[in-house]
């Protein structure tokens, strides 16, 4: 069910969405070469804390997911799309690394995702980054009451096929409020005009899931890890959207 979200609401989202960009930062800073995932997950858990937040991906088993999630942090190296579960995977020289964490602020839910390279990558790995968070930007300005989930959708396929790089499909963004995933579905690909009308008191997520190679996409054994079929690289930018009655506002940025 969407929650149309009042002022009281959009506030507590506000929060959860502050405590998400203060953990996205503090990982940010302590992603260096030699850390463990799990490491992350720590500071992750710590900062969240300290905010009055809660975590919405620990145990967390929507989805149809087998096991529930053991991270606070969705933590992604590489051919990794999404969904990495942290662990021993000690970061190296070359590397990306995607990050997706939220918080749950009285029942509010704040949701954002990034990539960062570890030190130096090669040139078309650093475009991979900056297109799919451009292409993430470029969603987000259609993210507006009256608009429909196929012209974000359209805006980010647009960016990530100009560049030659393929757009992930089957992981959308969603909705998001006093669940992390509400409809509508908001898929990362489509076309202007079509699918669900967004309206004042919805919050949307949009996340695009950018591959280097092909589109297809595996889970692992673990019933979590989706990595690249081919193996390629893959990159992934999400903030959280709220449709409130002065406009759309950022709430993880
Ligand atoms: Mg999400």
């Amino acid at each position: 069910m969407i929650t149309v979200k009042n002022e009281t609401g959009f506030a507590k989202m506000a929060v959860a969405g502050r405590a998400v960009k203060a953990m996205h930062e503090a990982i940010r800073e302590a992603a260096k070469p030699g850390i463990t995932t799990k490491e992350l997950d720590v500071i992750a858990a710590d900062v969240i804390e300290s905010h009055g937040c809660t975590s919405n991906f620990l145990n967390y088993q929507g989805m149809g997911a087998a096991v529930p999630f053991p991270g606070v942090i969705c933590a992604s190296p590489n051919n990794v799309i999404v969904h990495g579960i942290p662990g021993d995977y000690a970061l190296k020289e070359g590397d990306i690394l995607s990050i997706d964490a939220g918080a749950i602020y009285e029942g509010y839910h704040g949701d954002a995702a990034f990539t960062m390279a570890i030190g130096e990558v090669p040139e078309i790995v650093a475009r991979l980054i900056d297109v799919t968070e451009q292409s993430m930007w470029a969603g987000i300005e259609q993210v507006k009451a009256g608009n429909k989930t196929g012209d974000v959708g359209h805006a980010v396929q647009t960016v990530v096929e100009a560049a030659g790089f393929s757009v992930v499909t089957e992981y959308v963004g969603h909705g998001i409020g006093t669940a992390m995933h509400e409809p509508p579905q908001v898929p990362n690909y489509g076309e202007p005009g079509t699918g669900i009308r967004l309206k004042e008191g919805y919050a949307i997520c949009v996340e695009p899931m950018v591959n280097i190679g092909e589109w297809k996409t595996t889970m692992l054994d673990d019933g979590w890890t989706i990595v690249t079929e081919d193996g390629s690289l893959s990159a992934h930018f999400e903030h959280t959207i709220a449709l409130t009655p002065e406009g759309p506002k950022v709430l993880t940025a």
